[in-house]
Protein backbone atom coordinates (compact mmCIF):
# COMPACT_ATOMS: atom_id res chain seq x y z
CA UNK A 1 0.00 0.00 0.00
CA UNK A 2 2.70 2.26 1.00
CA UNK A 3 3.73 1.62 -2.61
CA UNK A 4 0.50 3.48 -3.98
CA UNK A 5 1.73 6.23 -2.65
CA UNK A 6 5.00 6.81 -5.06
CA UNK A 7 4.30 7.95 -8.42
CA UNK A 8 3.84 5.90 -11.18
CA UNK A 9 4.41 8.12 -14.41
CA UNK A 10 8.04 8.81 -12.36
CA UNK A 11 10.74 9.99 -15.18
CA UNK A 12 13.08 7.38 -15.97
CA UNK A 13 15.45 7.40 -13.33
CA UNK A 14 15.49 4.01 -12.37
CA UNK A 15 18.66 1.64 -12.60
CA UNK A 16 19.02 -0.92 -15.27
CA UNK A 17 17.49 -4.17 -14.60
CA UNK A 18 21.10 -5.66 -14.41
CA UNK A 19 22.45 -3.07 -12.09
CA UNK A 20 19.39 -4.08 -9.68
CA UNK A 21 20.17 -7.63 -10.23
CA UNK A 22 23.73 -6.55 -8.64
CA UNK A 23 22.35 -4.58 -5.49
CA UNK A 24 19.81 -7.41 -5.03
CA UNK A 25 22.83 -9.98 -4.89
CA UNK A 26 25.35 -7.73 -3.08
CA UNK A 27 22.22 -7.48 -0.46
CA UNK A 28 22.60 -11.20 0.02
CA UNK A 29 26.22 -11.50 0.09
CA UNK A 30 25.87 -8.62 2.71
CA UNK A 31 23.08 -10.48 5.04
CA UNK A 32 24.96 -13.68 4.68
CA UNK A 33 28.19 -11.92 6.24
CA UNK A 34 26.06 -10.31 8.85
CA UNK A 35 23.66 -12.93 10.01
CA UNK A 36 25.60 -16.52 9.35
CA UNK A 37 22.73 -19.00 8.45
CA UNK A 38 20.46 -16.79 6.58
CA UNK A 39 17.97 -18.50 4.23
CA UNK A 40 17.07 -16.69 1.16
CA UNK A 41 13.94 -16.13 -0.23
CA UNK A 42 12.37 -14.09 -3.00
CA UNK A 43 14.39 -11.12 -4.45
CA UNK A 44 12.91 -8.45 -6.54
CA UNK A 45 13.36 -5.57 -7.81
CA UNK A 46 10.88 -2.32 -8.71
CA UNK A 47 11.19 0.54 -10.91
CA UNK A 48 13.53 2.52 -8.13
CA UNK A 49 14.61 -0.04 -5.60
CA UNK A 50 15.17 -3.40 -5.01
CA UNK A 51 14.35 -6.28 -2.25
CA UNK A 52 15.17 -9.46 -0.75
CA UNK A 53 13.54 -11.67 1.56
CA UNK A 54 15.29 -13.94 4.19
CA UNK A 55 14.92 -16.75 6.98
CA UNK A 56 16.87 -15.41 9.89
CA UNK A 57 18.00 -16.84 13.16
CA UNK A 58 17.61 -13.71 15.03
CA UNK A 59 15.69 -10.85 14.35
CA UNK A 60 17.06 -7.77 12.66
CA UNK A 61 17.81 -4.47 15.63
CA UNK A 62 18.37 -1.12 14.99
CA UNK A 63 22.22 -0.95 13.85
CA UNK A 64 20.99 -4.06 11.63
CA UNK A 65 20.42 -1.96 8.43
CA UNK A 66 23.31 0.00 8.71
CA UNK A 67 25.42 -3.35 9.06
CA UNK A 68 24.11 -4.88 6.02
CA UNK A 69 24.49 -1.67 4.08
CA UNK A 70 28.07 -0.94 4.63
CA UNK A 71 28.96 -4.45 4.24
CA UNK A 72 27.18 -3.92 0.78
CA UNK A 73 29.17 -1.36 -0.07
CA UNK A 74 32.24 -2.36 0.53
CA UNK A 75 31.69 -5.95 -1.09
CA UNK A 76 30.66 -3.94 -4.07
CA UNK A 77 34.03 -1.69 -4.24
CA UNK A 78 35.72 -4.77 -3.86
CA UNK A 79 35.86 -6.76 -6.79
CA UNK A 80 33.75 -6.92 -10.29
CA UNK A 81 30.84 -9.82 -9.27
CA UNK A 82 31.17 -12.84 -11.90
CA UNK A 83 28.55 -14.49 -13.13
CA UNK A 84 28.11 -18.19 -15.15
CA UNK A 85 25.04 -19.44 -16.75
CA UNK A 86 23.34 -22.84 -14.82
CA UNK A 87 21.23 -25.44 -16.13
CA UNK A 88 18.28 -26.08 -13.95
CA UNK A 89 19.33 -29.53 -12.95
CA UNK A 90 23.06 -27.75 -11.67
CA UNK A 91 21.12 -24.92 -9.79
CA UNK A 92 19.17 -27.21 -7.80
CA UNK A 93 22.57 -29.19 -7.01
CA UNK A 94 24.25 -26.08 -5.79
CA UNK A 95 20.96 -24.90 -3.28
CA UNK A 96 21.13 -27.44 -1.34
CA UNK A 97 21.44 -25.02 1.60
CA UNK A 98 18.57 -22.85 -0.05
CA UNK A 99 14.92 -24.82 0.16
CA UNK A 100 13.13 -21.85 -0.22
CA UNK A 101 14.89 -21.32 -3.21
CA UNK A 102 14.67 -24.38 -4.42
CA UNK A 103 11.05 -24.55 -4.05
CA UNK A 104 10.98 -21.72 -6.79
CA UNK A 105 13.37 -23.37 -9.37
CA UNK A 106 11.36 -26.55 -9.19
CA UNK A 107 8.44 -24.97 -9.72
CA UNK A 108 9.84 -23.81 -12.52
CA UNK A 109 9.60 -19.76 -11.49
CA UNK A 110 12.70 -19.25 -13.06
CA UNK A 111 13.90 -18.79 -16.32
CA UNK A 112 17.50 -17.78 -16.41
CA UNK A 113 19.58 -19.44 -13.97
CA UNK A 114 23.15 -17.71 -12.96
CA UNK A 115 25.86 -18.40 -10.63
CA UNK A 116 27.32 -15.22 -9.00
CA UNK A 117 30.56 -14.90 -7.74
CA UNK A 118 30.48 -11.52 -5.04
CA UNK A 119 31.93 -10.84 -2.08
CA UNK A 120 32.82 -14.10 -0.40
CA UNK A 121 29.90 -16.02 -1.63
CA UNK A 122 28.52 -17.79 -4.58
CA UNK A 123 24.75 -16.78 -5.14
CA UNK A 124 22.48 -18.93 -7.48
CA UNK A 125 20.27 -16.64 -8.90
CA UNK A 126 17.69 -15.64 -11.71
CA UNK A 127 18.99 -13.27 -14.17
CA UNK A 128 22.56 -12.47 -14.91
CA UNK A 129 23.66 -9.07 -12.78
CA UNK A 130 25.87 -6.19 -14.00
CA UNK A 131 29.64 -6.79 -13.05
CA UNK A 132 30.10 -3.39 -11.36
CA UNK A 133 27.53 -0.65 -10.43
CA UNK A 134 28.72 2.40 -12.60
CA UNK A 135 30.17 6.07 -11.13
CA UNK A 136 27.87 8.26 -9.36
CA UNK A 137 24.84 5.15 -8.87
CA UNK A 138 23.30 6.19 -5.72
CA UNK A 139 21.34 3.23 -3.59
CA UNK A 140 20.23 2.87 0.07
CA UNK A 141 18.85 0.45 2.51
CA UNK A 142 15.11 1.78 3.31
CA UNK A 143 13.76 -0.78 6.40
CA UNK A 144 13.10 -4.28 7.25
CA UNK A 145 9.53 -5.42 6.86
CA UNK A 146 7.48 -8.73 7.36
CA UNK A 147 6.72 -10.33 4.06
CA UNK A 148 4.96 -13.87 3.88
CA UNK A 149 6.59 -16.98 1.43
CA UNK A 150 5.00 -16.71 -1.77
CA UNK A 151 2.59 -13.48 -0.62
CA UNK A 152 0.28 -16.60 0.90
CA UNK A 153 -0.69 -15.49 4.93
CA UNK A 154 -0.28 -18.74 5.39
CA UNK A 155 2.90 -19.46 4.73
CA UNK A 156 5.67 -18.54 7.02
CA UNK A 157 6.74 -14.87 7.64
CA UNK A 158 10.40 -13.98 6.07
CA UNK A 159 12.03 -10.69 6.90
CA UNK A 160 12.17 -8.24 3.89
CA UNK A 161 15.19 -5.73 3.19
CA UNK A 162 14.10 -2.87 0.57
CA UNK A 163 16.45 -0.34 -1.03
CA UNK A 164 16.50 2.54 -3.13
CA UNK A 165 18.98 2.86 -5.90
CA UNK A 166 18.86 6.09 -8.72
CA UNK A 167 20.97 6.57 -11.83
CA UNK A 168 22.69 9.69 -10.23
CA UNK A 169 22.41 11.89 -6.83
CA UNK A 170 20.20 14.15 -8.50
CA UNK A 171 17.69 11.25 -9.43
CA UNK A 172 17.59 10.42 -6.15
CA UNK A 173 16.98 14.17 -4.13
CA UNK A 174 13.99 14.47 -7.19
CA UNK A 175 12.25 11.20 -6.12
CA UNK A 176 12.33 12.01 -2.44
CA UNK A 177 10.60 15.16 -3.41
CA UNK A 178 7.85 13.83 -5.18
CA UNK A 179 7.31 10.79 -2.17
CA UNK A 180 7.14 14.23 0.10
CA UNK A 181 4.46 15.92 -2.12
CA UNK A 182 2.76 12.80 -2.49
CA UNK A 183 2.43 11.94 1.61
CA UNK A 184 1.43 15.80 1.85
CA UNK A 185 -1.30 14.35 -0.24
CA UNK A 186 -2.40 11.51 1.22
CA UNK A 187 -6.03 11.67 1.93
CA UNK A 188 -5.31 9.22 5.19
CA UNK A 189 -2.76 11.74 6.65
CA UNK A 190 -5.27 14.76 5.49
CA UNK A 191 -8.02 13.03 6.69
CA UNK A 192 -6.83 12.83 10.00
CA UNK A 193 -5.04 16.28 10.51
CA UNK A 194 -8.14 18.06 9.46
CA UNK A 195 -10.38 15.75 11.59
CA UNK A 196 -12.48 14.55 8.45
CA UNK A 197 -12.56 10.76 9.16
CA UNK A 198 -12.03 7.74 11.59
CA UNK A 199 -11.12 4.54 11.06
CA UNK A 200 -11.45 2.38 14.60
CA UNK A 201 -10.42 -1.37 14.73
CA UNK A 202 -13.04 -1.68 17.30
CA UNK A 203 -15.55 -0.76 14.23
CA UNK A 204 -13.79 -2.39 11.70
CA UNK A 205 -11.27 -2.23 9.38
CA UNK A 206 -12.49 -0.74 5.93
CA UNK A 207 -15.47 0.87 8.02
CA UNK A 208 -14.47 4.46 8.03
CA UNK A 209 -16.47 6.74 9.60
CA UNK A 210 -17.35 10.25 8.70
CA UNK A 211 -16.86 13.04 11.57
CA UNK A 212 -18.83 16.31 11.04
CA UNK A 213 -16.30 18.07 8.95
CA UNK A 214 -15.85 14.87 6.32
CA UNK A 215 -19.80 14.68 6.91
CA UNK A 216 -20.39 17.92 5.53
CA UNK A 217 -18.09 17.28 2.02
CA UNK A 218 -20.24 14.66 1.77
CA UNK A 219 -23.16 16.33 2.20
CA UNK A 220 -22.35 18.98 -0.38
CA UNK A 221 -21.23 16.47 -2.52
CA UNK A 222 -24.71 14.95 -2.20
CA UNK A 223 -26.34 18.04 -2.55
CA UNK A 224 -24.69 19.34 -5.70
CA UNK A 225 -25.43 16.03 -7.81
CA UNK A 226 -29.48 15.61 -6.01
CA UNK A 227 -30.35 18.79 -7.27
CA UNK A 228 -28.17 18.18 -10.69
CA UNK A 229 -29.59 14.92 -11.47
CA UNK A 230 -33.45 16.66 -10.58
CA UNK A 231 -32.72 19.47 -13.34
CA UNK A 232 -31.64 16.62 -15.82
CA UNK A 233 -35.19 14.51 -15.30
CA UNK A 234 -33.77 11.80 -12.99
CA UNK A 235 -36.35 10.49 -9.81
CA UNK A 236 -35.33 9.39 -6.91
CA UNK A 237 -35.73 6.67 -5.26
CA UNK A 238 -34.92 4.81 -1.72
CA UNK A 239 -34.23 0.97 -1.74
CA UNK A 240 -32.88 -1.38 1.13
CA UNK A 241 -29.17 -2.48 0.95
CA UNK A 242 -30.30 -6.09 1.52
CA UNK A 243 -31.69 -8.52 -1.06
CA UNK A 244 -32.33 -11.88 -1.23
CA UNK A 245 -29.73 -14.44 -2.25
CA UNK A 246 -32.01 -15.16 -5.50
CA UNK A 247 -31.99 -11.74 -7.22
CA UNK A 248 -28.60 -12.14 -7.43
CA UNK A 249 -28.28 -15.40 -8.87
CA UNK A 250 -31.08 -13.88 -11.51
CA UNK A 251 -28.69 -11.13 -11.89
CA UNK A 252 -25.66 -13.24 -12.59
CA UNK A 253 -23.55 -10.95 -9.58
CA UNK A 254 -23.55 -14.66 -7.74
CA UNK A 255 -22.11 -16.47 -11.12
CA UNK A 256 -19.50 -13.43 -11.88
CA UNK A 257 -19.01 -11.30 -8.76
CA UNK A 258 -19.67 -13.58 -6.03
CA UNK A 259 -16.60 -13.06 -4.69
CA UNK A 260 -16.88 -9.87 -4.13
CA UNK A 261 -20.09 -10.42 -2.42
CA UNK A 262 -20.76 -10.61 1.38
CA UNK A 263 -21.95 -14.03 2.50
CA UNK A 264 -25.99 -14.53 2.76
CA UNK A 265 -27.18 -13.92 6.12
CA UNK A 266 -30.00 -16.72 7.04
CA UNK A 267 -33.48 -15.02 8.54
CA UNK A 268 -35.83 -17.48 8.65
CA UNK A 269 -36.78 -19.22 5.27
CA UNK A 270 -34.96 -16.10 3.77
CA UNK A 271 -31.31 -15.79 2.77
CA UNK A 272 -29.99 -11.96 2.30
CA UNK A 273 -27.40 -10.56 1.04
CA UNK A 274 -25.66 -6.72 1.26
CA UNK A 275 -25.83 -5.82 -1.92
CA UNK A 276 -23.01 -5.00 -4.07
CA UNK A 277 -24.77 -3.35 -6.24
CA UNK A 278 -27.88 -1.52 -6.97
CA UNK A 279 -29.37 -2.26 -10.58
CA UNK A 280 -31.97 -5.74 -9.25
CA UNK A 281 -33.42 -3.18 -6.89
CA UNK A 282 -34.48 -0.97 -9.42
CA UNK A 283 -35.64 -3.33 -11.81
CA UNK A 284 -37.87 -4.49 -9.31
CA UNK A 285 -39.29 -1.35 -8.65
CA UNK A 286 -39.58 -0.48 -13.07
CA UNK A 287 -41.39 -4.10 -13.18
CA UNK A 288 -43.90 -3.05 -10.13
CA UNK A 289 -45.66 -0.53 -12.97
CA UNK A 290 -46.83 -0.96 -16.08
CA UNK A 291 -44.70 1.49 -18.91
CA UNK A 292 -45.95 2.80 -22.18
CA UNK A 293 -43.21 3.82 -24.87
CA UNK A 294 -44.62 7.71 -24.39
CA UNK A 295 -43.06 7.49 -21.05
CA UNK A 296 -39.59 5.95 -21.63
CA UNK A 297 -36.90 6.83 -20.68
CA UNK A 298 -37.57 6.50 -17.03
CA UNK A 299 -34.68 7.33 -14.62
CA UNK A 300 -34.05 6.57 -11.23
CA UNK A 301 -31.47 7.84 -8.98
CA UNK A 302 -30.18 6.83 -5.80
CA UNK A 303 -27.44 7.59 -3.40
CA UNK A 304 -27.33 3.96 -2.68
CA UNK A 305 -25.08 2.54 0.49
CA UNK A 306 -23.28 -1.01 -1.16
CA UNK A 307 -21.01 -3.72 0.08
CA UNK A 308 -18.29 -5.05 -1.24
CA UNK A 309 -15.85 -7.49 0.52
CA UNK A 310 -12.56 -6.55 -0.55
CA UNK A 311 -9.03 -8.49 1.09
CA UNK A 312 -7.78 -6.62 4.02
CA UNK A 313 -4.49 -5.66 3.08
CA UNK A 314 -6.25 -3.46 0.05
CA UNK A 315 -8.34 -1.82 2.67
CA UNK A 316 -7.10 1.96 1.84
CA UNK A 317 -8.56 5.34 3.77
CA UNK A 318 -11.21 5.96 1.73
CA UNK A 319 -10.31 5.03 -1.14
CA UNK A 320 -11.18 1.09 -0.69
CA UNK A 321 -13.70 -0.01 1.84
CA UNK A 322 -16.35 -2.05 2.55
CA UNK A 323 -19.04 -0.08 3.09
CA UNK A 324 -19.79 2.80 0.55
CA UNK A 325 -21.92 5.22 -1.26
CA UNK A 326 -22.41 5.16 -4.78
CA UNK A 327 -24.40 8.30 -6.50
CA UNK A 328 -26.17 5.09 -8.76
CA UNK A 329 -28.36 5.46 -11.75
CA UNK A 330 -30.47 3.04 -13.91
CA UNK A 331 -31.66 4.78 -17.02
CA UNK A 332 -34.68 2.09 -18.59
CA UNK A 333 -34.90 3.35 -22.44
CA UNK A 334 -36.52 2.32 -26.00
CA UNK A 335 -33.58 1.31 -28.41
CA UNK A 336 -33.96 4.11 -30.20
CA UNK A 337 -33.30 6.59 -27.23
CA UNK A 338 -29.74 4.80 -26.47
CA UNK A 339 -27.69 7.46 -28.13
CA UNK A 340 -29.55 10.81 -27.00
CA UNK A 341 -29.63 9.06 -22.90
CA UNK A 342 -25.84 7.93 -23.98
CA UNK A 343 -25.06 11.87 -25.03
CA UNK A 344 -27.45 13.20 -21.74
CA UNK A 345 -24.72 10.72 -19.23
CA UNK A 346 -21.55 11.83 -20.93
CA UNK A 347 -22.77 15.75 -20.72
CA UNK A 348 -23.68 14.83 -16.98
CA UNK A 349 -20.34 13.56 -16.14
CA UNK A 350 -18.53 16.08 -18.34
CA UNK A 351 -20.31 19.13 -15.83
CA UNK A 352 -19.56 17.16 -12.65
CA UNK A 353 -15.93 16.79 -13.63
CA UNK A 354 -15.55 20.28 -14.46
CA UNK A 355 -17.69 21.45 -12.06
CA UNK A 356 -14.92 19.40 -9.50
CA UNK A 357 -11.94 21.10 -11.43
CA UNK A 358 -10.96 17.30 -12.28
CA UNK A 359 -11.46 17.79 -16.18
CA UNK A 360 -7.43 18.02 -16.98
CA UNK A 361 -6.92 14.67 -14.28
CA UNK A 362 -9.53 12.65 -15.94
CA UNK A 363 -9.44 10.21 -19.58
CA UNK A 364 -11.78 7.96 -21.25
CA UNK A 365 -11.90 4.68 -21.02
CA UNK A 366 -13.84 2.36 -23.71
CA UNK A 367 -13.93 -1.08 -21.31
CA UNK A 368 -15.08 -3.84 -23.93
CA UNK A 369 -15.19 -7.66 -23.60
CA UNK A 370 -12.43 -10.10 -23.99
CA UNK A 371 -13.26 -11.81 -27.05
CA UNK A 372 -13.94 -15.77 -26.45
CA UNK A 373 -13.76 -15.24 -22.41
CA UNK A 374 -16.29 -17.08 -20.74
CA UNK A 375 -16.38 -13.81 -17.62
CA UNK A 376 -19.69 -12.04 -19.56
CA UNK A 377 -23.62 -13.14 -19.48
CA UNK A 378 -25.36 -13.13 -23.13
CA UNK A 379 -25.49 -13.37 -26.65
CA UNK A 380 -22.78 -11.72 -29.04
CA UNK A 381 -24.91 -9.56 -31.40
CA UNK A 382 -26.30 -8.05 -28.00
CA UNK A 383 -22.92 -7.09 -26.71
CA UNK A 384 -21.85 -5.96 -30.27
CA UNK A 385 -25.00 -3.73 -30.51
CA UNK A 386 -23.88 -2.07 -26.76
CA UNK A 387 -19.83 -1.58 -27.31
CA UNK A 388 -20.96 0.24 -30.64
CA UNK A 389 -23.61 2.20 -29.12
CA UNK A 390 -20.32 3.66 -26.11
CA UNK A 391 -17.90 3.85 -29.07
CA UNK A 392 -20.41 5.92 -30.89
CA UNK A 393 -21.33 8.01 -27.91
CA UNK A 394 -17.39 8.97 -27.26
CA UNK A 395 -17.31 9.45 -30.90
CA UNK A 396 -20.13 11.75 -31.05
CA UNK A 397 -18.57 14.25 -28.85
CA UNK A 398 -15.26 13.38 -30.59
CA UNK A 399 -14.10 12.50 -26.90
CA UNK A 400 -10.25 11.10 -27.42
CA UNK A 401 -10.28 7.41 -25.42
CA UNK A 402 -8.82 4.35 -25.29
CA UNK A 403 -9.95 1.18 -25.89
CA UNK A 404 -9.42 -1.91 -22.72
CA UNK A 405 -10.25 -5.33 -24.05
CA UNK A 406 -11.39 -7.52 -20.89
CA UNK A 407 -12.45 -4.09 -18.84
CA UNK A 408 -16.03 -4.36 -19.33
CA UNK A 409 -18.38 -5.58 -16.51
CA UNK A 410 -19.97 -8.72 -16.64
CA UNK A 411 -23.43 -8.06 -18.18
CA UNK A 412 -21.94 -5.04 -20.45
CA UNK A 413 -19.28 -3.09 -21.60
CA UNK A 414 -18.59 0.70 -19.78
CA UNK A 415 -17.21 4.33 -20.47
CA UNK A 416 -15.02 4.70 -17.33
CA UNK A 417 -13.65 8.09 -16.17
CA UNK A 418 -10.18 7.00 -15.36
CA UNK A 419 -8.89 9.37 -12.59
CA UNK A 420 -4.82 9.96 -11.98
CA UNK A 421 -4.39 10.50 -8.51
CA UNK A 422 -1.65 13.05 -6.64
CA UNK A 423 0.42 9.41 -6.32
CA UNK A 424 0.05 8.88 -9.32
CA UNK A 425 -2.45 5.59 -9.03
CA UNK A 426 -5.07 5.58 -12.15
CA UNK A 427 -8.57 4.60 -10.72
CA UNK A 428 -11.94 5.04 -11.67
CA UNK A 429 -14.04 7.64 -10.75
CA UNK A 430 -16.97 7.15 -12.75
CA UNK A 431 -18.62 4.88 -15.29
CA UNK A 432 -21.60 4.45 -18.03
CA UNK A 433 -22.55 1.20 -19.18
CA UNK A 434 -24.96 -0.17 -21.56
CA UNK A 435 -26.76 -3.22 -21.03
CA UNK A 436 -28.71 -5.23 -22.97
CA UNK A 437 -28.27 -8.71 -20.55
CA UNK A 438 -29.86 -7.83 -17.82
CA UNK A 439 -32.87 -6.83 -19.34
CA UNK A 440 -33.17 -9.93 -20.69
CA UNK A 441 -32.90 -11.62 -17.33
CA UNK A 442 -35.26 -9.66 -15.33
CA UNK A 443 -37.71 -9.65 -17.96
CA UNK A 444 -38.10 -5.83 -18.50
CA UNK A 445 -40.44 -4.39 -20.61
CA UNK A 446 -42.51 -1.47 -21.91
CA UNK A 447 -45.58 -0.99 -24.26
CA UNK A 448 -44.37 -0.02 -27.71
CA UNK A 449 -46.48 2.09 -30.09
CA UNK A 450 -48.42 -1.10 -31.62
CA UNK A 451 -49.49 -1.89 -28.27
CA UNK A 452 -46.96 -4.99 -27.96
CA UNK A 453 -44.84 -5.85 -24.80
CA UNK A 454 -40.80 -4.61 -25.89
CA UNK A 455 -37.68 -4.74 -24.44
CA UNK A 456 -35.34 -1.77 -22.86
CA UNK A 457 -32.04 -0.94 -23.07
CA UNK A 458 -30.61 0.06 -19.14
CA UNK A 459 -28.06 2.48 -18.73
CA UNK A 460 -26.12 2.11 -15.93
CA UNK A 461 -24.14 5.18 -14.63
CA UNK A 462 -22.88 6.90 -11.57
CA UNK A 463 -22.26 10.71 -12.15
CA UNK A 464 -20.03 12.06 -8.47
CA UNK A 465 -19.02 8.19 -8.23
CA UNK A 466 -18.51 6.58 -4.77
CA UNK A 467 -18.85 9.34 -2.65
CA UNK A 468 -15.80 8.19 0.04
CA UNK A 469 -13.51 7.50 -3.03
CA UNK A 470 -14.61 10.73 -4.82
CA UNK A 471 -13.47 12.93 -1.35
CA UNK A 472 -10.30 11.05 -0.84
CA UNK A 473 -9.45 11.49 -4.87
CA UNK A 474 -10.80 15.60 -3.53
CA UNK A 475 -8.50 15.33 -0.49
CA UNK A 476 -5.39 14.35 -2.47
CA UNK A 477 -5.66 16.50 -5.70
CA UNK A 478 -6.69 19.77 -3.69
CA UNK A 479 -3.83 18.96 -0.61
CA UNK A 480 -6.51 19.43 1.41
CA UNK A 481 -7.38 22.93 0.64
CA UNK A 482 -11.16 21.80 -0.83
CA UNK A 483 -12.93 24.66 -3.04
CA UNK A 484 -15.14 26.57 -0.45
CA UNK A 485 -18.29 25.09 -1.64
CA UNK A 486 -17.08 21.18 -0.44
CA UNK A 487 -15.01 22.92 2.20
CA UNK A 488 -16.11 21.22 5.86
CA UNK A 489 -15.96 25.06 7.80
CA UNK A 490 -15.72 27.74 4.82
CA UNK A 491 -15.59 30.81 7.72
CA UNK A 492 -13.66 30.81 10.90
CA UNK A 493 -14.39 33.86 12.94
CA UNK A 494 -11.84 35.03 16.19
CA UNK A 495 -12.86 37.45 18.29
CA UNK A 496 -9.92 39.83 19.52
CA UNK A 497 -11.07 39.17 23.39
CA UNK A 498 -14.44 38.98 25.26
CA UNK A 499 -15.50 41.73 24.28
CA UNK A 500 -15.90 41.15 20.47
CA UNK A 501 -17.02 37.96 21.15
CA UNK A 502 -21.24 38.65 21.35
CA UNK A 503 -20.45 40.07 17.41
CA UNK A 504 -18.52 37.39 15.87
CA UNK A 505 -21.34 34.96 17.22
CA UNK A 506 -23.74 36.92 15.62
CA UNK A 507 -21.63 36.70 12.35
CA UNK A 508 -21.86 33.25 13.40
CA UNK A 509 -25.71 32.97 13.20
CA UNK A 510 -25.77 35.69 10.07
CA UNK A 511 -23.72 33.12 7.97
CA UNK A 512 -25.49 29.72 9.40
CA UNK A 513 -28.83 31.15 8.70
CA UNK A 514 -27.78 31.54 5.08
CA UNK A 515 -26.83 27.69 5.33
CA UNK A 516 -22.80 29.05 4.97
CA UNK A 517 -20.49 26.82 7.27
CA UNK A 518 -18.72 28.61 9.94
CA UNK A 519 -17.26 28.38 13.40
CA UNK A 520 -16.18 30.52 15.92
CA UNK A 521 -12.54 29.58 18.08
CA UNK A 522 -12.81 32.24 21.15
CA UNK A 523 -10.17 29.82 22.76
CA UNK A 524 -8.17 31.53 25.28
CA UNK A 525 -5.04 31.46 22.82
CA UNK A 526 -2.81 34.27 21.39
CA UNK A 527 -4.67 35.18 18.07
CA UNK A 528 -1.41 34.44 15.96
CA UNK A 529 -1.65 30.98 17.34
CA UNK A 530 -5.68 30.86 16.57
CA UNK A 531 -4.70 32.53 13.00
CA UNK A 532 -1.96 29.60 12.44
CA UNK A 533 -4.64 26.92 13.40
CA UNK A 534 -7.10 28.12 11.41
CA UNK A 535 -4.33 28.23 8.51
CA UNK A 536 -3.61 24.57 9.11
CA UNK A 537 -6.89 23.64 8.71
CA UNK A 538 -7.54 24.79 5.42
CA UNK A 539 -10.22 27.08 6.18
CA UNK A 540 -10.91 29.40 2.99
CA UNK A 541 -11.62 32.13 5.15
CA UNK A 542 -10.29 32.87 8.35
CA UNK A 543 -11.75 36.65 10.14
CA UNK A 544 -10.54 38.38 12.85
CA UNK A 545 -13.36 40.33 14.61
CA UNK A 546 -11.64 43.29 16.30
CA UNK A 547 -12.73 46.39 18.01
CA UNK A 548 -12.56 48.17 15.01
CA UNK A 549 -15.22 45.51 12.88
CA UNK A 550 -17.35 45.30 15.88
CA UNK A 551 -17.83 49.38 15.47
CA UNK A 552 -18.46 49.44 12.17
CA UNK A 553 -20.19 46.45 11.73
CA UNK A 554 -17.68 44.78 9.35
CA UNK A 555 -15.61 41.84 8.56
CA UNK A 556 -11.70 41.19 7.60
CA UNK A 557 -11.20 38.24 6.65
CA UNK A 558 -8.25 36.71 4.85
CA UNK A 559 -8.34 34.85 1.66
CA UNK A 560 -6.44 31.08 2.00
CA UNK A 561 -6.47 30.58 -1.98
CA UNK A 562 -5.03 34.64 -3.10
CA UNK A 563 -2.88 35.05 0.35
CA UNK A 564 -5.16 38.43 0.12
CA UNK A 565 -6.86 40.32 3.70
CA UNK A 566 -9.38 43.05 3.55
CA UNK A 567 -12.34 44.69 5.56
CA UNK A 568 -15.83 44.66 3.72
CA UNK A 569 -19.29 45.11 5.37
CA UNK A 570 -20.62 41.82 6.71
CA UNK A 571 -23.53 41.74 4.65
CA UNK A 572 -21.58 42.21 1.87
CA UNK A 573 -19.16 39.16 2.45
CA UNK A 574 -22.28 36.91 3.17
CA UNK A 575 -23.48 37.59 0.11
CA UNK A 576 -20.05 37.45 -1.90
CA UNK A 577 -19.28 33.95 -0.16
CA UNK A 578 -23.10 32.82 -1.19
CA UNK A 579 -22.46 33.77 -4.86
CA UNK A 580 -19.19 31.51 -4.45
CA UNK A 581 -20.62 28.46 -2.94
CA UNK A 582 -24.01 28.80 -5.47
CA UNK A 583 -21.58 29.24 -8.23
CA UNK A 584 -19.13 26.39 -7.11
CA UNK A 585 -15.99 28.45 -7.34
CA UNK A 586 -13.04 26.32 -7.61
CA UNK A 587 -10.94 28.94 -5.03
CA UNK A 588 -11.78 31.44 -2.71
CA UNK A 589 -11.70 34.87 -4.41
CA UNK A 590 -13.26 37.42 -2.68
ZN1 LIG B 1 -26.34 -1.02 -12.13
Amino acid sequence: VEQALLPAGAPASGLPEAERRLLSAALAAAVKEVFPGAVRGSCGTMEHGFFHDFLLERPFDTGGLACVESAMRRILAAAPAKAVRLSAGEALRRLTDEPLLRDEVEAGGWADETLVRIGAVELVVNGAPSAVLPEGRVFRLTGVSGAYWRGDEKQRMLTRVSGLAFASQADGEAHERRVAEARKRDHRVLGRDLGLFVISERVGRGLPMLAPRGAAIRQALERFIVDEEAARGYEVVYTPVLGRRELYETSGHLAHYGEAMFPAIRLDDQELILRPMTCPHHFMLYRSLPHSWREMPVRYAEISPLYRRERSGELYGLARVLAFHLADSHIMCRPDQVAAELDGVLDLVRHVMTTLGLQDDCSYRASLREPGSPAYEGPADLWDRAEAALLAALARRGLPHREAAGEAAFYGPKIDVQMKTAGGREETLFTIQVDFVLPERFELEYVDSGGRAARPVVIHRSSVGCLERTIAFLLEKYAGALPPWLAPVQVRLLPVGEACEPYARELLAALRARRLRAEVDARAETLGRRIRDARRQLVPYVAVVGPREVASRAISVRNRDTGGEHALAADGFVEGLLREVDGRFLQAAI
